[in-house]
């Protein structure tokens, strides 16, 4: 079901993720202001608004009151699994969504996924409310994870199974991530669908991330910015990936300056933003 766009003068949509990237929770200094200046952006502008994100439905509405972010007009949530309408503060499923990504991903392969991961030792299964029909979630060290991910990796590929592992690491607590999706079910995937759905062509469309498990929408061919307050090692990582896939024009590393902020969560997010559509820029003055 195609569903309208949630304000017909939007011209442009705005996707981003909100852990360290809207939501300043990691060791850098945020610029006073910033996230005030981003409302007005989207408030007086008629931008989409879509999170892009690994919370749940819960803690996304936590994250927008606690931090006193823009209500959304969609969130791409669970690591891309979900995909909710959110305009005039309703939830709506996107079922068209649910459908594509369950095509291949049946019990049995769900079931076969978490056996590999039990197997592989490192792993510790995140609490119950963590675990979703489309995602099964677990803990892993820091210094394993990139081990563990590539042992699965090769393990799911013997076995022919259409799953994808997404492994992140938590800055803030060195905390190992690894989630098991079905392979469709990509934050990547879910962006083009909403822009297909209301009809945002890639030129109106930027997206903004800040960690690993962003880099694939990041370094594709969609208008992308890595936020300033980003490690070292994924912007390095970004630049190769952008890099090796072509995409190197559409990938803007936030570095502070505009209007005087620092470039780090929502200023690099408005700086990469106006870097894209230039009409922001006038906004911003
Ligand atoms: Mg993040």
């Amino acid at each position: 079901m195609t569903r309208l766009k949630p304000h017909s003068q939007a011209r442009y949509l705005l996707c981003s993720d909100l852990d360290r990237t809207l939501i300043p929770n990691g060791p850098q200094a945020e610029s006073p202001g910033a996230r005030e200046r981003l409302r007005a952006l989207v408030e007086h502008h008629a931008i989409c608004v879509v999170y892009v994100t690994g919370r749940n439905r819960a803690l996304v509405e936590q994250a927008v009151a606690q931090f006193d972010l823009p209500w959304p007009d969609a969130v791409i949530g669970d690591v891309g699994t979900r995909i909710w309408s959110t305009f005039d503060q309703r939830w709506t499923t996107w079922s068209q969504w649910d459908e594509l990504i369950r095509r291949n991903w049946t019990e049995q392969v769900r079931e076969r996924a978490g056996a590999h991961a039990e197997s592989v030792g490192a792993l510790q299964r995140q609490p119950e409310e963590c675990q979703t029909a489309y995602k099964l979630s677990y803990f892993c060290p820091a210094r394993a994870l990139a081990e563990t991910a590539a042992r699965l990796k090769s393990a799911f590929a013997a076995d022919a199974l259409p799953a994808a592992i997404i492994a992140s690491l938590d800055e803030t607590t060195d905390q190992g991530l690894i989630d098991i999706l079905p392979d469709k079910a990509t934050k990547r995937g879910a962006i083009e669908m909403v822009m297909g759905a209301w009809g945002f062509a890639h030129w109106a469309t930027v997206c903004a991330g800040d960690s690993g498990n962003d880099l694939p929408f990041l370094t594709s061919a969609l208008q992308a910015v890595l936020v300033a307050n980003a490690t070292e090692s994924v912007r390095e990582q970004a630049l190769s990936m952008a890099q090796a896939q072509g995409q190197i024009d559409n990938l803007y590393l936030a570095r502070g300056g505009p209007g005087g902020m620092n470039g780090n969560y929502a200023a690099g997010v408005i700086e990469g933003f106006a870097h894209y559509v230039p009409e922001a820029r006038d906004w911003l003055e």
